[in-house]
């Protein structure tokens, strides 16, 4: 089946798409989105300077009509789900967000309600636009280089004045190993710097919850779940974390989770594989003096 992955050059995002492509195509054909430097081979390779569907998604219809696709893989980050829209739109093909699962006969998989459901769809062969939802597709090796051919841009209807990187300092949370969540059982912002410790010994990450965000305790970019990042560690820590299903839709392929709560009823323990029932106050520093202890 002819697939055409539209992206920028990050080579994770990219390398997760490719594998759902590789499903399908054994060289999927990439259209590169910004500036950065295209890593992996592809059949074609081809460039748009510009990151905006608004802009960009009639013209990208243009090439994948002349050129046959008939598989068209975004992911499911503010440009690919910006452009998977429009792209739609001007090919008049269906479109599927947040994919989390395909099979080469093109049964497709969403979750559902914070994860507490799957929906699995059949799609028809044709023009398809299938955002993939973060983390679940494990991202391929992007060995090699290919060519890019600049695709000119359609007119520019909205321009984009200004972008505000978001200030956090450490390892990101999408890509961290451990993290290290606290939510509003921590009691304070202040107490967080405990958890900035743990975190520090473990090579890991600080997260929130949505509660703890709430509060004003940590920024918005720190929160996990349905509505913050989706994460995928080796071993996340929830700490005076309640465990709302719209929590755990952000951490649905964390490996290992470790709850610390005081209410042993605490949703969080369904998920956990390790449980500490008690006040964090004591279970957090008895944890960082046992790994300081084991170097
Ligand atoms: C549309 C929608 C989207 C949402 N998206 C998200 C999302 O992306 N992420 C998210 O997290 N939530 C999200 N929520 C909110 C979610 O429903 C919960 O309200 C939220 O996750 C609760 O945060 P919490 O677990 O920190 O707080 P709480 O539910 O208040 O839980 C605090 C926990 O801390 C424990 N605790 C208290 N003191 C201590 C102590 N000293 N030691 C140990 N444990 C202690 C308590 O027993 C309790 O279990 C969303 C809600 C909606 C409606």
């Amino acid at each position: 089946m002819k697939t055409l992955i539209i992206e920028t050059a990050n080579a994770k995002i990219l390398g997760e798409l490719v594998t759902v492509g590789r499903l399908f195509c054994a060289t999927p054909d990439v259209v590169v989105l910004g500036s950065g430097e295209l890593a992996g081979s592809y059949g074609k390779a081809f460039r748009v300077a510009d990151t905006l569907g608004a802009n960009i998604g009639s013209g990208l219809a243009d090439l994948i009509k002349s050129e046959g696709y008939e598989l068209i893989l975004l992911s499911t980050t503010a440009i690919g789900s910006g452009l998977a829209g429009p792209l739609a739109v001007s090919l008049g093909a269906p479109i599927l967000s947040e994919v989390t699962g395909i099979a080469p006969d093109l049964t497709i998989e969403r979750s559902l309600y914070g994860s507490k459901a799957v929906a699995r769809y059949q799609a028809a062969s044709g023009p398809l636009v299938l955002t993939i939802k973060r983390k679940y597709f494990e991202a391929a090796v992007l060995e090699g280089t290919t060519p890019t051919v600049d695709l000119p841009v359609g007119p520019q209807r909205i321009a984009l004045l200004e972008e505000i990187d978001e200030e956090r300092q450490g390892i990101p949370l999408e890509d961290a190993e451990v993290i290290v969540t606290g939510g509003r059982g921590i009691g304070t912002g202040d107490n967080f710097t405990i958890l900035n410790d743990m975190a520090g010994l473990l090579n890991g990450a600080v997260g929130a919850s949505r509660g703890a965000v709430d509060e004003g305790w940590m920024p918005p970019g720190a929160q996990i779940g349905q509505t913050g990042k989706i994460v995928a560690p080796n071993v996340y820590f929830a700490v005076g974390v309640s465990g709302a299903s719209q929590h755990l839709a952000g951490i649905s392929n964390a490996k290992c989770v470790v709850a610390i709560n005081k209410d042993n009823e605490a949703n969080i323990f369904k998920r956990a594989r390790f449980g500490i029932v008690g006040d964090y106050k004591k279970a957090v520093p008895a944890l960082i003096n046992a790994l300081k202890e084991n170097g």
